[in-house]
């Protein structure tokens, strides 16, 4: 709805991911874009979801991405297609054309005053981080490692440092404003697109060709040059599926903090630290037994959702939709 009514050319209302169940996710994520995976959508879904329970906990107007992955059949379209609809979804949205600051140069974008906000919808980051920082709790669903630790720290200092959006997404010139988590993780799902796309373009018998003329030769380096990772102790083997365990449940609750430390010599992580924290455990536990009055409504709408879905017959997979005609 937000984004509807910051994009006058968001002509269709769209189902966002936070809503759909189980399956419609997976039925998704056979279609189309291959790089918008199961894992990555079901992320996408709980991080809509993480926000608007933020949203409803702490009265912060949170926006809601309507992002909708392509159904084409050809999957380098389909992702062509996620790639264009990311860029509208991410630009930065510039105040009304009948504003006159909008044909100033230096504050024709509307939220771009520091790097509280949101560049997009305006949601305040720096109140939403304070409560919950959702951006530590969204994962990349390949690597495991979070949107805070990937965009919002000094990669030398290991400082937390907001991340700061561009004009022209990708490129252009550098704004004051940020993204919230939930824009962040789309941002970083278009760069992971972008990179295959551009990976597989630098196959091309063309590219070659191109380099060949510019008097560029390809030397292949030999792999154990490169290699340089001794094989780890084996007793950490026996620990892979605990600690699997331990990260997977430390983005559920905050009673669970683990803590990488990285040798600032060798970039390497020599040390981790894993934290059980009994207090936030039973914080947790009291307020799962008390949830604030809005929290109770949200709960009371899921129970009466979990009913009508039990008595009413099956739903089709997939929505009706049509996402491919509007772009
Ligand atoms: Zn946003």
């Amino acid at each position: 709805m937000v984004m509807n009514a910051v994009n006058p050319f968001a002509t269709q209302p769209q189902q966002s991911l936070g809503t759909m169940n189980e399956a419609t996710l997976m039925a998704l994520s056979q279609q189309g874009n291959p790089g918008f995976t199961h894992a990555a959508l079901l992320e996408q879904a709980a991080a809509q979801q993480q926000m608007q329970r933020v949203a409803v906990e702490k009265n912060i107007e949170v926006p809601k991405v309507n992002f909708y992955p392509s159904r084409h059949p050809d999957p380098r379209k389909a992702r062509r297609k996620d790639i264009k609809q990311a860029y509208k979804l991410l630009r930065p949205t510039k105040r009304s054309i009948f504003d006159p600051r909008r044909w100033a140069w230096w504050s024709n974008y509307r939220y771009n005053k520091n790097t509280a906000v949101c560049v997009v919808d305006g949601c305040n980051v720096m109140e939403l981080i304070q409560h919950d920082n959702l951006y530590a709790k969204i994962c990349d669903e390949d690597t495991g490692k979070s949107l805070w630790e990937l965009y919002w720290q000094n990669p030398v200092t290991g400082e937390p440092e907001a991340f700061v959006a561009r004009e022209g997404v990708t490129s252009g010139r550098k704004m004051r404003g940020t993204y919230c988590p939930e824009h962040l993780h789309l941002y970083h799902l278009l760069c992971k697109w972008e990179a295959e796309e551009e990976k597989e373009a630098e196959m091309k018998p063309s590219r070659f060709r191109d380099k060949v003329k510019k008097g560029v030769s390809i030397v292949s380096v030999p792999v154990s040059a490169a290699a340089n990772t001794a094989p780890p102790h084996p007793i950490l083997k026996k620990y892979e599926a605990f600690f699997a365990e331990i990260m997977a449940d430390a983005r559920q609750t905050k009673g669970i903090y683990v803590n990488f430390i990285t040798n600032p010599d060798t970039g390497v992580n020599d040390i981790t630290h894993i934290m059980f924290d009994n207090r936030m455990f039973e914080k947790e536990l009291l307020e799962m037994a008390n949830p604030t009055p809005a929290f109770q409504d949200v709960l009371r709408q899921q129970a009466a959702m979990h009913q009508q879905h039990q008595s009413a017959p099956p739903l089709p997979v997939v929505p009706e939709i049509q996402t491919e005609a509007q772009q």
